[in-house]
C-alpha cells in the first residue's frame, strides 16, 4: 500500500462535524493516509488545532498562524498568544500565512503585510518552517513579488529543517515556482492540479520536479477532477498523487515516497 500525507487540511471545518471521528479512525487509515497536517490560521482555530492533535497524536500535526485574510483578527492579545503556541511539539511549522490580494474588501492589503510581517518575526524567533499562502488577481502577480520582497527583507529562513518553507496551493507559473525553490522551498500541490484550464500548472510542476513538491487537499476546498463540487478530505490524497505521477511519468508508488519524505522533512515529523 501507498503511503502518503495530506500537508495541509482544514478538517475542524465544520464541513466535517458529522463523520470527523469516521474519518480519521476508518477512511484516512484506509486509503494511507499516515500523517494530516491540520492547520489553525485564525486565533479561534489554533486550539481547536492543537487538541485535535491531542485526539490523533500518531496521525495529526498542527501548523499554527494567521491567514491573510482573517488579519483583521488579530489583537495583541492574540499575537502574545500566537508566540506561545508556536514552539509547542505538535506545531510544526508557522501558517498559513502570506498575502491574499482576492480578498482586500475585507482585509486591507497594508494591515495584511504589516500581519504578514509579525508573523516572520514570530517564525524568526522559533525557527520553524513556513507554510505560505499567496493569492494573486487574474494576471496580475504583485502578490507574489511583496511576498518575495518581505520575505528577502525580514525572514530569517529555518535551518533546523532540510526545507525552510512550502509554497502551499501551488497555482502560478514556473516562474514564481523558480522563485521559491531557488529560496530552498517545496511546492505544496492539491486539486488546482488536475483541473483541466490549469496546464500552465502542470507544466511548471513537470519543470520544478517531483523531488521538490509535497501532496495536500486543502480541504474541505479544492475537490480533485471528477470530484470537484464535492466536500474534499484527505482521503483523496491518492488520487491527486495519480493525477501528479501520470502527469509526470512516473509510478504512482515512487511518488507517494518522494512527496511522503519530502513532507516529513518539511515538517520534521516522525
Ligand atoms: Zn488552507
Amino acid at each position: 500500500m501507498n503511503l502518503f500525507i495530506d500537508s495541509h487540511a482544514h478538517l475542524n471545518d465544520p464541513a466535517f462535524d458529522a463523520d470527523r471521528d469516521v474519518l480519521l479512525t476508518t477512511q484516512l487509515p484506509a486509503a494511507g493516509i499516515v500523517h494530516s497536517v491540520e492547520i489553525g490560521c485564525a486565533p479561534d482555530e489554533w486550539q481547536p488545532a492543537l487538541q485535535l492533535c491531542d485526539k490523533y497524536p500518531q496521525l495529526v500535526h498542527a501548523v499554527l498562524g494567521v491567514h491573510p485574510e482573517y488579519a483583521p483578527k488579530l489583537s495583541a492579545q492574540a499575537l502574545t498568544q500566537l508566540a506561545a503556541l508556536l514552539p509547542d511539539a505538535r506545531n510544526v511549522a508557522v501558517g498559513e500565512i502570506g498575502l491574499d490580494y482576492t480578498c482586500l474588501d475585507t482585509s486591507a492589503k497594508e494591515l495584511q503585510q504589516n500581519t504578514f510581517s509579525q508573523m516572520l518575526q514570530l517564525a524568526n524567533q522559533v525557527q520553524k518552517p513556513l507554510v505560505l499562502h499567496i493569492r494573486r488577481v487574474g494576471e496580475d502577480y504583485c502578490a507574489y513579488e511583496d511576498t518575495f520582497h518581505l520575505l528577502k527583507h525580514e525572514w530569517k529562513p529555518s535551518t533546523r529543517t532540510p526545507y525552510p518553507a512550502v509554497l502551499h496551493c501551488f497555482c502560478a507559473r514556473y516562474e514564481e515556482a523558480k522563485r521559491a525553490l531557488d529560496m530552498g522551498m517545496l511546492l505544496g500541490i492539491n486539486g488546482c492540479f488536475s483541473y483541466k484550464k490549469n496546464e500552465y500548472i502542470r507544466e511548471a510542476v513537470k519543470k520544478a520536479g517531483a523531488d521538490k513538491i509535497i501532496l495536500e487537499t486543502d480541504c474541505p476546498y479544492l475537490s480533485p477532477q471528477g470530484k470537484r463540487g464535492q466536500r474534499n478530505d484527505p482521503s483523496n490524497i491518492p488520487l491527486i498523487g495519480t493525477f501528479v505521477a501520470d502527469y509526470l511519468g512516473l509510478p504512482v508508488q515512487e511518488l507517494a515516497e518522494i512527496t511522503t519524505r519530502n513532507a516529513k522533512a518539511l515538517y520534521a515529523l516522525p
